[in-house]
Parts: structure tokens; C-alpha cells; sequence
């Protein structure tokens, strides 16, 4: 029995070279050089001032962080994000944490904690460096946050506000109109803290108020005019249960988390560059007041990916599975990370696209092309081949038992595993009077152009022998139900007589004996439109209602014993894995990746 196609090696991303510059390469390597962060204090774990003064000297020299939300699963732009915080600590001699960015109730769920660290490992990153693993949850920071939140307050930093929600708004003013101070900002910080405390103790109703930064109405960073920075909402959370009842808004939480974390580089997408203000102004205003210690984190923004004929907004993909457009986060046709290892890329293809497409400060759309190019380049010289047929047509060889002596010889044939690598083996099946082949190889009355069965016509049985097309038979409507043919003797492949005949054409097939039924799931784009949000169009309007299509049919008896989640090539047809959830050895399921060439250039008809 011949080696099975194997699934590729696992790749970890800390095997990979350095990559080539970007802008925030640069400026890492700048704060490196001026030595910015040289000597700095770490406790440890995360902690305020106190705790990192009392720690020793970091060994990281940069600390990132990919922070997500756990409010879904993640998809193809933050394998993004985490190839690029994880990378620039790889390449830097840092550390990039892993943090749960739970600081709001509601949508956050243990079942996406969870769906987030097995896909930030699946990518080929781990979060344990220098002894420790830096997993983080923000939500244990609260104490912290409400502490900063006091201190804020006992500075004249913060105040309660009682307005409604469309009386602040009303007052925070736009572009062109400064704001207008709420009528409760000039409370003293004793009002204010007995009022925090209220909130706290759940004196007061949900939305009732707010707590705000003191900064500037009239700016015109509309962010800095005194935003909101701690909001009533009963809730339970995931990790802190009903303790609180009050919870940090995310621009405030942030800044903090980082800051506690000893990050040195936060890096984020460009819709957060209007925060930065606010960001510098929370942590600076902490640091005077001893809360936290210099060198600061500093955020840094780049631009978000987005790839051709993909959603990548977390509400809109779930969306997508609630309403059961699609069977769940992990159906192969999603660009979740959890769907995309169902479908079958591989994790260094996904890094190789998410290190090509490097960082800019504008927001980016790669067409979809770019990662199938990276699947294939990584697949081909990997993954073994076989033959499928996944329209199955009988083809009956008529004069098989006077060529063979026997209505039941086999007559064996050989594949090489891979093409390139002969020391992987042959793959062994054989040939029987009657096989499948692909409904398409046979044509009655044949187009300009078609080599393959036609009566009358010779084609060679891919690594078998040259048959001669005789004619079809076909059922009451006249469709064709099996094709005739009779072989030529002494044309076997790798037999001296085998070059003695030439064919035009050669087909794929597999042995009705011998052959394998197997299940076989051809997927397409989900989306008939490239962009399919954009211009705030209904996504669901452009769903392409052919997106997935299940057939049966056979494969090489080579494929018996498969184990799940294997990667191989099935000759002709393209890249394929046996599905990771229902494949069996006796029920086998092959998801197509790719097709063996670039499809994404061509209209959605494939
Ligand atoms: P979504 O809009 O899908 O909910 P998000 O940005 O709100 O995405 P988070 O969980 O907050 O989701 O994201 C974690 C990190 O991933 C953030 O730092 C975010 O900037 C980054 N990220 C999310 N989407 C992309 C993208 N398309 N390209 C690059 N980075 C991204
Ligand atoms: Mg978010």
C-alpha cells in the first residue's frame, strides 16, 4: 500500500524569516536604537506603578498586545492584526500578550474566549515568553479602573453627569460648533465621588448617568470634550459575574490595560486615530498622579484589511450564522478563521498573506487571488495526489475479459505520491471492466476542440491504458447512463507499447471496484460582489445562492484509512481536506479549497 497524501508539516510562524519594512518596523527599530525603553521595570504580571517599580528589568524589549474582543470569532483581518503584533515581538526580541478585551458585559461569552485561543495557536503564535504565559483578561483590571476612576474625580479630572443621553449629546456640539458645559460639570469632586459611589453601589438606574473626563468642550477633537468614561448597566459578565454594576467604557479601559500590561507599542486600526488624544491625556494624567510609571504606551494606528468578496465585521458574520445563511461560524464558506481551517488553508498561507499585504496607513483590499496564490504555493510541493471522480458516468470496457482472459482480472497501476518527490512512493489501484469517469470526459456529438470520448475516438486512462470509444447507452429520456468502449491492447502506461498509440486526450478515472464513494463539498465566493457592504448596501442582497454544492462521487482506493483534516490534490479538480468534523474512514467528506488555478479573476460561474 502506497504512503498516504499527507497533511502538510506544521509550520510555526517562529520558523519564518524577518520581513520586509514597514512603518512601524521603522519606528521600532528608532525606539530600540534611542534606547526608550531600556531598563524599564517589569512585575511580572500586569500591575500599576507600585508593582512594576518593585519588578526587575524587563526582558522583553518590546511588548505588544492583540487585543480582542471575545464578542465573536475572529476572522481573516485579525489574522491580520495578530501576524502583525505577534510578528514585530517575534522579530524584536518582545512579547506579544494575548488579551481579552471584556470590559463590556453584554456579548461576550466563554464559548469565543475559547474559539480565540485555539485560532491564535492554529495560526502558529503563542502568547509564553520569558517563563509566562501573557494571557490577560481586562475585566481583572476593574478594581484598577475604578480606583483611577476615584482618583480622576478627587483631581477635578471627572465628573457625574445627570443629562440624558440626548441632552449630552445635544451639548457635545460637532465639527463646526463648539460644545456647551452640561450643567452638572461644575460639582465638586466630594459631590461627585459620593455621586460615583452611588453608581457604583447601584443606588441608580441604568443610563440615569454617566461619568465623564474633564477636559475641553470646545475642543476640537470632539473626543476630548469630556467623554464619557464609566456607564451604569446591570449585567452579568463572564468573568466578574455580578460584582459590578458599572463598567468602563472601551477608550477608557483601553489606554489602561496597555498601560498596565507595560505594552510599548499599541497598535491599532485607523478608526481609532481620534482616540489618541484621549489616550495620552488618560495615561499621562494617571502617571502624575503615581498610578502608572513612565515610559508610557503609545498608540500607533494602521490601516484595516479587508479581502475581495469578504465580510470581515464580527456583527455581520453573525448575522450570518443566526439567521443560518450558513451552518455555523466554522462553515467553510466563512472567512472566520475557524471556517477558513475547515475549508482547508493552511495556517503559513494566511500568515504569508497577512505579512505581504505589510502595514500602511491607509485601509487596504486585497483581492482574494493573493491567498489563494499563497494556499497553492504552500500546498503543491506538500501535498499528495490522487484521482477523484466527482460527476460519476460508468464506462464500461466492453472487450475487457478477451484482452484479460477474465471478466475478474485486475490489472494493476501506479501513481507517483507527488510528482517531485519519488522517494514518497507510489500510490497503487487498478483497473476492472467497468469505472467511473467525469459525466464532462464523454460527449455523443462531440464540440470543435474535444479530445476526450467520443464514438470512435482514442483516449488514454490516466496511468492506465488507451481505450477506444464505441458508444453510450441511455436510459427512457434519452439521458446517457453509462458510455462503451473497448481497450487497445499493449498500451499500458509505463509498458514499452505504451507511446506505439497516440491520443489527444487523457482522463481521470477510478475503478468501480475498487473506488471509494465519497462525499465531495465545491464551495464558491459567498458573495457575488466584491465589496459586498459597501456603500452600506444589505450584504444578504448579494449572497450567492451557489455557493456550496454537495456531490457524490468516488475516489482512489489509495484514500482508505484517511484520517481527518489531511490535506491532498486531487488531480485535475484541485486542493482538498477531509472535512475535520465529518470525515470518517468508511464515510469519507473532501471540502475543496482551491481549484488548481486562479478562478477569483473570472465572473462568479465557475
Ligand atoms: P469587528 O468590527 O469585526 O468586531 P473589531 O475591530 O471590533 O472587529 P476586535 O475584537 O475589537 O474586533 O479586534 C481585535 C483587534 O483586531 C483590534 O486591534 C482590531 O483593530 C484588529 N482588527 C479587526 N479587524 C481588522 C482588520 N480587518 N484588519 C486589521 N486589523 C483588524
Ligand atoms: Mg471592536
Amino acid at each position: 500500500m502506497s504512503d498516504k497524501p499527507s497533511s502538510p508539516a506544521p509550520s510555526p510562524a517562529a520558523a519564518e524569516p524577518a520581513r520586509a519594512g514597514n512603518f512601524l518596523r521603522t519606528l521600532i527599530e528608532r525606539d530600540l536604537a534611542a534606547g526608550t525603553y531600556d531598563g524599564r521595570p517589569f512585575g511580572g504580571s500586569p500591575g500599576d506603578a507600585a508593582h512594576h517599580a518593585a519588578g526587575q528589568p524587563d526582558p522583553a524589549r518590546v511588548r505588544l498586545r492583540f487585543p480582542p474582543e471575545p464578542n465573536g470569532y475572529l476572522h481573516v483581518g485579525h489574522a491580520k492584526s495578530i501576524c502583525l503584533n505577534f510578528g514585530l515581538a517575534r522579530d524584536y526580541g518582545g512579547v506579544c500578550h494575548l488579551r481579552f478585551d471584556d470590559t463590556n458585559p453584554e456579548k461576550e461569552e466563554q464559548e469565543y474566549v475559547d474559539a480565540i485561543e485555539e485560532m491564535v495557536r492554529w495560526l502558529g503564535w503563542n502568547w509564553e515568553a520569558f517563563g509566562t504565559p501573557h494571557l490577560y483578561y481586562a475585566s481583572n483590571y476593574f478594581d484598577f479602573m475604578y480606583q483611577a476612576a476615584e482618583h480622576l474625580i478627587e483631581r477635578g479630572l471627572a465628573y457625574v453627569d445627570e443629562q440624558t443621553p440626548e441632552q449630552m449629546r445635544a451639548s457635545r456640539g460637532d465639527f463646526t460648533t463648539p460644545g456647551t458645559d452640561s450643567p452638572y460639570r461644575a460639582r465638586t469632586p466630594a459631590e461627585n465621588l459620593a455621586r460615583f459611589r452611588e453608581m457604583r453601589d447601584g443606588l441608580h438606574a441604568d443610563g440615569s448617568m454617566v461619568l465623564r473626563a474633564k477636559i475641553d468642550m470646545a475642543s476640537p477633537n470632539i473626543n476630548l470634550r469630556d467623554p464619557a468614561i464609566y456607564r451604569i448597566r446591570r449585567a452579568t459578565h463572564h468573568n466578574t459575574g455580578d460584582r459590578w454594576c458599572i463598567y468602563p467604557m472601551y477608550t477608557y479601559a483601553h489606554p489602561i490595560e496597555d498601560a498596565l500590561e507595560r505594552i510599548t507599542h499599541s497598535i491599532c486600526t485607523l478608526e481609532f486615530e481620534d482616540q489618541r488624544p484621549f489616550y495620552d491625556w488618560l495615561l499621562e494624567r494617571l502617571a502624575e498622579g503615581g498610578l502608572l510609571a513612565h515610559p508610557l504606551p503609545k498608540q500607533y494606528e494602521f490601516g484595516r484589511l479587508n479581502l475581495s468578496y469578504v465580510i470581515t465585521s464580527k456583527r455581520k458574520l453573525k448575522q450570518l450564522v443566526d439567521e443560518q445563511h450558513v451552518h455555523g461560524w466554522d462553515d467553510p464558506r466563512m472567512p472566520t478563521l475557524a471556517g477558513m481551517r475547515r475549508r482547508g488553508y493552511t495556517p503559513a498561507s494566511i500568515r504569508k498573506m497577512a505579512d505581504d499585504s505589510g502595514a500602511s496607513k491607509t485601509n487596504i483590499w486585497l483581492d482574494y487571488s493573493v491567498l489563494d496564490i499563497a494556499l497553492r504555493d504552500d500546498l503543491d510541493p506538500q501535498v499528495g495526489r490522487a484521482m477523484a471522480v466527482l460527476d460519476p458516468l460508468a464506462l464500461k470496457l466492453t472487450n475487457w475479459a478477451e484482452v484479460f482472459g477474465s471478466a475478474d482480472h485486475r490489472e494493476p497501476c501506479q501513481a507517483p505520491v507527488h510528482p517531485h518527490h519519488p522517494e514518497r512512493g507510489q500510490r497503487q489501484f487498478s483497473l476492472g471492466p467497468q469505472l467511473w469517469i467525469e459525466r464532462e470526459d464523454f460527449a455523443e456529438a462531440p464540440p470543435k476542440g474535444f479530445f476526450r470520448l467520443f464514438p470512435g475516438n482514442r483516449v488514454r486512462l490516466k496511468y492506465g491504458v488507451v481505450v477506444e470509444c464505441t458508444g453510450c447507452e441511455k436510459d427512457a429520456d434519452g439521458r446517457v447512463t453509462a458510455v462503451t468502449a473497448t481497450v487497445v491492447p499493449d498500451t499500458k502506461s509505463g509498458t514499452p507499447g505504451a507511446d506505439a498509440i497516440k491520443v489527444k486526450g487523457v482522463i481521470t478515472w477510478v475503478g468501480a471496484h475498487d473506488g471509494l464513494a465519497a462525499e465531495l463539498r465545491l464551495f464558491d465566493r459567498l458573495f457575488s460582489e466584491a465589496q459586498p457592504d459597501a456603500g452600506g448596501r444589505d450584504f444578504l442582497s448579494v449572497l450567492n445562492p451557489a455557493s456550496k454544492q454537495v456531490v457524490q462521487g468516488y475516489v482512489e482506493p489509495s484514500l482508505a484509512g484517511t484520517a481527518a483534516e489531511t490535506r491532498l490534490q486531487f488531480e485535475r479538480h484541485g486542493y482538498f481536506i477531509s472535512d475535520r468534523i465529518d470525515h470518517q474512514a468508511d464515510r469519507p467528506v473532501f471540502n475543496r479549497i482551491t481549484g488548481l488555478k486562479d478562478s477569483w479573476a473570472k465572473p462568479a460561474a465557475r
